[in-house]
């Protein structure tokens, strides 16, 4: 893909490459297109566009870990197994990580190193404009490297589960009708989640990590 040295193209674009180990690409390409479902293309599935195959979710397991389980943000921090992520952005205070249950390909999620759980009130003026500053450079690497018509930038979390503050950073690709945007796009209960090969997410995370280490990078 274009993570070879020498490749010209200024957007990596990953989705169109080279990676081919996830259904991901292929969707997102097609969406890229511009030959979304509103084509006639597929069938009436709820995973639209800018979507393409969705993997297999166990919502039950997933919720019993984030009520139950330890959190996944400091468990990744310190190693813990089951909790590995593939980390593109880290500055020592804020880290940015690929969403092991994307609903859109390459989304992100942005958190601060410390185990904080109020996405306003846990930071003083300073610390939330440089955690912002992370989300903003976060969000443009993205958009260079998976087909991108609108950022997608929210802040969610609950004190149930999933407690550590982090944003998360998604891409809605072009091509996807407009009643599956939004929401729907991001929620896996309604969309699933994408089917993204191991090996098109380390592509993907590579070539973000690559854009994050230029200049304002890390
Ligand atoms: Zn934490």
């Amino acid at each position: 893909m274009s993570d070879r040295p020498g490749d010209p193209s200024p957007r990596p674009a990953v989705a169109g490459t080279g990676a081919r180990a996830g259904e991901g690409a292929e969707a997102a390409a097609r969406a890229e297109a511009g030959t979304g479902a509103e084509a006639g293309a597929g069938p009436e599935t709820g995973a639209g566009d800018g979507a393409g195959a969705r993997a297999a979710f166990d919502a039950a397991a997933y919720k019993e870990r984030a009520r139950s389980g330890p959190c996944f943000v400091c468990a990744m921090l310190a190693g813990e197994p089951g909790f590995e992520h593939r980390i593109v952005y880290d500055d020592g205070t804020h880290v940015a990580f690929l969403d092991r249950y994307p609903t859109l390909l390459g989304k992100l999620l942005v958190a601060p190193r410390a185990h904080i759980v109020d996405a306003v009130r846990g930071f003083d003026e300073d610390a939330y404009l440089a955690l912002q500053l992370v989300v903003h450079r976060v969000a443009t690497a993205l958009a260079r490297v998976v087909p991108t018509e609108r950022l997608y930038v929210l802040s969610l979390g609950s004190m149930q589960g999933y407690a550590h503050v982090h944003w998360h950073v998604a891409a809605l690709p072009p091509g996807v009708p407009y009643e599956q945007q939004e929401y729907h796009a991001l929620m896996t209960s309604r969309q699933g989640v994408l089917a993204v090969g191991e090996q098109e997410a380390e592509e993907i995370a590579r070539a973000l990590r690559r854009e994050l280490s230029g200049p304002g990078g890390d």
